[in-house]
C-alpha cells in the first residue's frame, strides 16, 4: 500500500511539474503573430504522416537514419510497456498483462527486449559518432557546451534506462522459479537472460531489491525524460508533429508577402483590392523581436533537432560568412524562453531591453542569406529557417533603412529601372538588336 501511495505522490508530482512546463512553453509561442493557416488539409495530414511519423526526409543520409529509426521506433513501443508499469505501480500488482496474454505476453517482451538492445546500440553509435569521430556539424560554432552536453545526456539515460528494463527482467526471471506465487512466468526473455548466470548467486532478497530498484529507476527515469525532454531539443519528438502539419504548403521559393505592402502597391496601379483588414496599420514592419515573427516560426524554434543538416547545405556557411540557419533557429528559441522566464517571474517580458534581432542574432548573419532555400529543403522535420532571416531583413531595411549601401543602389534600381541593374527599361532588348 505504501508503495501505490508513493507511485501515486510520484505520478502527480511529475505531472504538475509537466503541465507547468507546456502552459510555459504554449504561452510563448502564442507571443507570435496571428497567421493564415491555408491549403488542404489532406496535404497537411500527409506531411505530418511521412515526414513526422514516418522520418521520410531523415533517409537522404541513409546511416543516421537507420540509427535514428531504432530509437524512434525503440521509443514509441517500449512506451508501451510504460503502461504496464504505471497500472501495476497504482493497483499494487506485478506484471498485470502477463497471466491474461499468455504466449504473447512472451513475444511482446521479446520484442521490447530487441527494441531495448537495439535502442542502446544506436545510442553507443551516436555517442561515438559525436565524441569520438566528432562529425563538423555537431562541433560548429553554436554547438557550445549545453548543446553537446544536452544531447549526450540523453543519449546516456536512454542507454542506462535500456540496461535498467534488461537487469529487472533478467532478476525477475529467476524469482519466477524461486517465488512463482509472486512472479508470474513471462517465459524465456531473450537478451535479459543472457544476465541471469550474472545474477543467480545471489539471495531472493538482494534480488527482489535489484528488481525493484530497477523498476524505480526505470518509471522515474521516463517521467524525468518527459519534463527534461521540454527543456532540451528534444522536445522534437512531440513538436514535429505539429510542425510538420502547420508547415508552409507554397513551394519553398515563395516569398509570402506583407499584406499591408500588398494593398499599397494594389492600390497604386488601380488593382481591387479583396484582402480584408489590411487597411489597418502595421504594429512593426518586419521583425525585430520574437513576438513579431509568426507563431509558427515560434513554434518550430521548439521543434528544432539541432541535427545541422541546414547548415551543413548552407551556401554561406560553406562559404565561411557568419551565417547558420540552425543557429537562427537555436536563438530564436533562446530569446523566446528568456522572454517566457521573464513572464513568468513576473518580469518584463518582451521589454527587457533586448531583442532577437542584434541581442542573439546580428545583421551580419542576416545580410550573409543569399534566400537560396538550400536549409529549407535539407530540414528532416520542415523548419523554414529561411522565414525568420527575411522578416529580420524586413525590419531592418524598412524600420530602419539599414540595408547595406550596395543593396540600396539594387533598391533604387528596382524603383528606376524595374530591374536590379542600372540600364533603363527601354534599353532591355539591347542585346538583341542586329
Ligand atoms: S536560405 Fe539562407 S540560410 Fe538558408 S541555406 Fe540559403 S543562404 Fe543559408
Ligand atoms: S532547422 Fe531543421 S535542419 Fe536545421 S538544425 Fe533544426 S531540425 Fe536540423
Amino acid at each position: 500500500m505504501i508503495q501505490q501511495i508513493l507511485f501515486l505522490l510520484t505520478l502527480l508530482g511529475f505531472a504538475i511539474i509537466l503541465r507547468k512546463r507546456i502552459v510555459q512553453i504554449s504561452r510563448t509561442i502564442r507571443l507570435g503573430r496571428d497567421v493564415k493557416i491555408d491549403g488542404p488539409t489532406s496535404r497537411r495530414f500527409r506531411n505530418m504522416l511521412l515526414v513526422a511519423f514516418g522520418q521520410k526526409k531523415m533517409f537522404s543520409r541513409f546511416i543516421p537514419a537507420f540509427f535514428h529509426f531504432l530509437i524512434y521506433i525503440g521509443f514509441l513501443v517500449i512506451n508501451i510497456e510504460a503502461l504496464e508499469f504505471i497500472i501495476d505501480g497504482l493497483a499494487g500488482t506485478h506484471r498485470i498483462f502477463a497471466p491474461y496474454l499468455g504466449g504473447f505476453y512472451t513475444v511482446l517482451m521479446n520484442v521490447f527486449e530487441f527494441l531495448a538492445v537495439a535502442v542502446l546500440v544506436a545510442c553507443v553509435v551516436f555517442l561515438i559518432r559525436r565524441n569520438v569521430l566528432k562529425l563538423p556539424r555537431f562541433w560548429s560554432a553554436e554547438m557550445t557546451a549545453w548543446p553537446r552536453l544536452d544531447a549526450n545526456i540523453i543519449l546516456i539515460t536512454e542507454i542506462v534506462l535500456m540496461l535498467a528494463i534488461l537487469k529487472m527482467n533478467a532478476a525477475d526471471q529467476i524469482l519466477q522459479h524461486r517465488e512463482p506465487q509472486h512472479y508470474p512466468s513471462t517465459g524465456k526473455l531473450m537478451f535479459s537472460s543472457i544476465l541471469i548466470p550474472v545474477l543467480e548467486g545471489y539471495s531472493t532478497s538482494f534480488l527482489i531489491f535489484v528488481e525493484r530498484f530497477a523498476w524505480w529507476f526505470h518509471i522515474i527515469g521516463i517521467l524525468a525524460f518527459a519534463v527534461y525532454i521540454t527543456y532540451s531539443k528534444h522536445l522534437h519528438i512531440f513538436m514535429a508533429f505539429p510542425n510538420t502539419w502547420f508547415a508552409r504548403l507554397q513551394p519553398a521559393g515563395y516569398i509570402s508577402n506583407m499584406p499591408v505592402v500588398t494593398r499599397e502597391v494594389k492600390s497604386m496601379l488601380g488593382l481591387p483590392i479583396e484582402e480584408p483588414g489590411t487597411n489597418e496599420p502595421p504594429g512593426r514592419f518586419g521583425a525585430k523581436d520574437v513576438n513579431d515573427l509568426p507563431w509558427t516560426s515560434l513554434m518550430a524554434a521548439y521543434a528544432c533537432t539541432e541535427c545541422g543538416r541546414c547548415t551543413s547545405e548552407c551556401p554561406a556557411n560553406i562559404t565561411g560568412k557568419k551565417l547558420s540557419p540552425r543557429k537562427i533557429m537555436m536563438d530564436t528559441r533562446d530569446r523566446l524562453e528568456e522572454v517566457g522566464r521573464n513572464l513568468q517571474n513576473g518580469g518584463n517580458g518582451l521589454d527587457d531591453g533586448k531583442s532577437l534581432l542584434d541581442h542573439y542574432i546580428t545583421r551580419e548573419e542576416i545580410n550573409a542569406c543569399t534566400s537560396c532555400n538550400a536549409c529549407v529543403e535539407a530540414c528532416p522535420v520542415l523548419i523554414n529557417p529561411l522565414e525568420i532571416i527575411l522578416e529580420l531583413r524586413r525590419y531592418v531595411v524598412m524600420e530602419e533603412s539599414g540595408a547595406p549601401a550596395s543593396w540600396n543602389a539594387m533598391f533604387q534600381n528596382l524603383e528606376t529601372n524595374f530591374a536590379p541593374w542600372k540600364f533603363s527599361a527601354a534599353d532591355r532588348f539591347n542585346w538583341a538588336k542586329d
